[in-house]
């Protein structure tokens, strides 16, 4: 079986930066699971693993546009905790939805947070850069009809269910 539309691969990666400092990695932690075909990936890497099978090993390297994009704002920015939304939480790493000056939605990436001063990015942390993913295979399965209806993998077997 291959990866394609509507498979799930079982991926352990690390994923590096330019100068090949490792920044995230499965090992350690548990195989990623991801649905194939509805950009979970970053976009290069879910190209690299199309047609790929169980037991496969490749290093990805990847220009900013085909990992997190390029740099498209002007840079983080600090803002006032109390000037976020109350129900917001604060994770570093992690986007919100928000609605800019303009009314539009605009996701904002989290990228500190220290006493009442929280730094935000319209970018993602790793936008602007060259990454290398050092991937394995560990197997491939068919997607269950709850995955492929939410559009993402549901733990390393399906087994997760969710609301
Ligand atoms: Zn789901």
């Amino acid at each position: 079986m291959i990866l394609e539309h509507g498979k799930v691969g079982v991926l352990h990666y690390v994923l590096r930066d330019a100068s090949g400092k490792t920044l995230e990695s499965s090992h350690g932690g548990g195989p990623m699971p991801y649905l194939h075909g509805f950009g979970n990936l970053v976009p290069g890497l879910e190209r690299a693993l199309a047609g790929q099978e169980r037991g496969a090993h490749l290093e990805v390297a990847l220009a900013p546009a085909d990992a997190y994009g390029e740099r498209k704002g002007p840079g983080p920015q600090r803002v006032r905790r109390r000037d976020l939304p109350k129900e917001l939480d604060i994770v570093p790493g992690r986007p919100f939805r928000t609605t800019g000056s303009d009314g539009r939605d605009v996701i904002l990436w989290i990228l500190k947070a220290e006493g009442a001063w929280v730094t935000l990015d319209v970018d993602h942390p790793l936008a602007g850069q060259a990454l290398t993913f050092d991937v394995d295979v560990l197997f491939v399965r068919e997607a269950t009809e709850e995955e492929l209806q939410h559009g993402h993998a549901h733990g390393v077997f399906g087994e997760h269910s969710h609301g």
